[in-house]
């Protein structure tokens, strides 16, 4: 049932409520993580449906995320009911498609123009420049060269290509947008008239066209909430600047600039803790940040394995102990629950790293010792090599008869036997997805899948799904965890060194963010471990600890690797 307007409100603590009853006009929120920014939006908007009398549909709330999309419109729909359906809840880029599908003639593009995913845009690549090598060098300098409105020799070309095609690629979707909304101050008048109540979260992490869209779409005056932390700026290398998010009173003068200063996530120390490790880069001077809720203090805890697989049987095992009776839970009913005595289930707790390669020992050891885990992505479901197969096999069940939905399910298992192990997830997920949409066309499948599949911008992490999440401290972002393992405290690791390059001072400020953004994931349990050989690159190398640990002083505790726990008579049969 929607809450009652009172009900909104009564949700929030008086700063946060102060901040989502402003009654209109450009409001900026800066506050630290966990304190609520995303819950005040979000209650924010259910107010204005509720108790102010906006229209729905004239609300555009842009998320970072296609999955804090969802994750808004489902507290939305708790607060409002099916109005929510009728609110635009979006990513820049989803926004963008939206706009670009209800505008495509002015675009010269077809009504059921198509996206291009990896391997398309690559193909067009070849073509152009003659080879497979410059066409992927060529891919990743075209879409820095869109996003930071630079010159490339082959852009011109690769564009002409791409919409010769009647394609657009996943840079196409803000930048195309961008262009028509500036060439037709109309269009953007139309949209201006359409959205009269925005709100953008992690408005530090705006990239030059998202912002140049959101002014176009949001001018001087208008109605829109900006909320977010410069300390966790983390995407500048993807041309990100937190300098929109620092110029907003300029942009939008006479806006108030509210903050919040109770964490509602976090246990003290780690919260302590977090604020020592960013004070020495913080961009914010007066930042004032308590732990608010009354939950159980537990130290961080840090951890020196010996190499990177030491430290990877640290975290299965210390996961083994907090758990506790998982394995007995899937004895008993054949599925594992992990709900342990301490009431820690399998997706309470996060493994986050810095770099996708240090996840193979970390998921190698939780396979192993029977936990069950799934690396989550925040990554295009187009780039990934298996979902590119799935629609090559596409191409030969695609003329035979039969529901679309079992053709699917076959190519899929075709698919499954060519792809490595991790990536089978994405398939299945794949296949849910297209299952019940397919129903609905099939004369032309692999069409069908291109428009489904590639367009979109899906995160395949099953929420529901009892399993331990593996993600890169990236990919966290926004989100929260009970328990949370922040692994390669290393130098070199966190800070991030590429090899042969020295980090500037930005590059250092960013990664340093980045270990803020992972620590206050946290709310009961932090781990941070590192290893003091990991091979990389087919190397042993030794390792220095992070020097982002240094500042954490006693609210660290270093422990040693639990012992394993004494395994029930029965599991030596299995
Ligand atoms: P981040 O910077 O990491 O995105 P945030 O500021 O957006 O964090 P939220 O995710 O909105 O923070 O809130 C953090 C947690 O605190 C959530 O579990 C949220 O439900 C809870 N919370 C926030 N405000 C309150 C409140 N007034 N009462 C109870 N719980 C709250
Ligand atoms: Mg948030």
């Amino acid at each position: 049932p929607a809450a009652t307007g009172d009900g909104v409100l009564a949700g929030l603590d008086p700063d946060q409520r102060a901040a989502a009853a402003i009654p209109g006009g450009p409001l900026l929120i800066v506050a630290g993580p966990g304190t609520g920014k995303t819950r005040t939006v979000t209650h924010r908007l259910a107010h204005l449906v509720l108790e102010r009398d906006v229209d729905p549909a004239s609300c555009l709330a842009i998320t970072f995320t296609r999955r804090a999309a969802q994750e808004m419109t489902e507290r939305l729909e708790q607060l409002i009911g099916e109005a929510a359906q009728r609110m635009t809840v979006a990513t820049f880029h989803s926004f963008g498609l939206q706009v670009l599908r209800e505008q495509h003639e002015h675009l010269g593009l077809g009504a059921d123009f198509g996206l291009a995913d990896a391997a398309r845009q690559h193909q067009i690549l070849t073509t152009l420049t003659g080879d497979e090598r410059s066409a992927r060098q060529a891919a990743p300098r075209l879409s820095l060269a869109r996003r930071t409105a630079t010159e490339d020799p082959l852009l011109a070309d690769y564009l002409a290509a791409l919409r010769e095609a009647d394609l657009v690629d996943f840079d196409d979707l803000v930048a195309l947008t961008v262009e028509l909304l500036t060439s037709r101050p109309d269009l953007a008048e139309h949209y201006q008239q359409r959205y009269r109540w925005i709100t953008v979260d992690e408005y530090q992490d705006v990239d030059e066209l998202q912002y140049r869209l959101l002014r176009l779409i949001a001018p001087a005056g208008a109605n829109l909430t900006a909320i977010g932390d410069p300390d966790q700026a983390i995407y500048s290398f993807r041309s990100a600047d937190v300098g929109f998010f620092l110029r907003f009173e300029q942009d939008y003068a006479g806006a108030p600039v509210l903050a919040l200063t109770r964490n509602y996530r976090s246990g003290a120390h780690i919260l302590d803790g977090a604020l020592r490790a960013i004070a020495p880069s913080t961009l914010v001077t007066d930042r004032a940040l308590q732990a608010a809720a009354p939950r159980q203090a537990h130290r961080i805890v840090s951890h020196q394995a010996s190499d990177e697989r030491a430290e990877a049987a640290f975290v299965a095992r210390t996961i083994d102990q907090l758990i506790g009776g998982a394995s007995f839970h899937s004895l008993d009913s054949g599925r594992v629950t992990g709900d342990g005595p301490g009431g820690i289930g399998f997706n309470d707790i996060a493994v986050l790293y810095r770099t996708d390669a240090q996840s193979h020992a970390i998921l190698d050891e939780l396979t192993r010792c029977g936990l069950p885990a799934q690396k989550r992505s925040h990554d295009r479901l187009s780039a990934r090599p298996g979902v590119d197969l799935l629609v090559r096999e596409l191409q030969h069940v695609a003329d035979r008869s039969g529901p679309v939905t079992e053709q699917l399910r076959l190519a899929a298992k075709s698919v499954a036997d060519l792809v490595p192990d991790e990536q089978r997830p994405d398939i299945h997920t794949a296949v849910e997805l297209l299952g019940p949409l397919a129903q609905r066309c099939g004369q032309d499948v692999p069409r069908f899948c291109r428009e489904v599949l590639l367009g979109a911008e899906v995160d395949t992490l099953d929420p529901r799904a009892e399993a331990i999440s593996l993600l890169t401290l990236h990919a966290a972002k926004g989100l929260e965890f009970p328990v949370v393992f922040l692994v390669g405290c290393e130098n070199g690791l966190l800070p991030l060194r590429w090899p042969g390059t020295e980090p500037t001072e930005a590059d250092l400020a960013e990664e340093r963010r980045l270990f803020f953004v992972g620590m206050t994931r946290a709310q009961d349990h932090l781990y941070l471990t590192r290893a003091a050989r990991r091979t990389l690159r087919g190397s042993i190398q030794e390792r220095a600890r992070s020097p982002f640990l240094n500042p954490l002083g006693e609210v660290v505790t270093e422990a040693e690797t639990p012992a394993r726990r004494p395994r029930p008579a029965q599991l030596s049969l299995l």
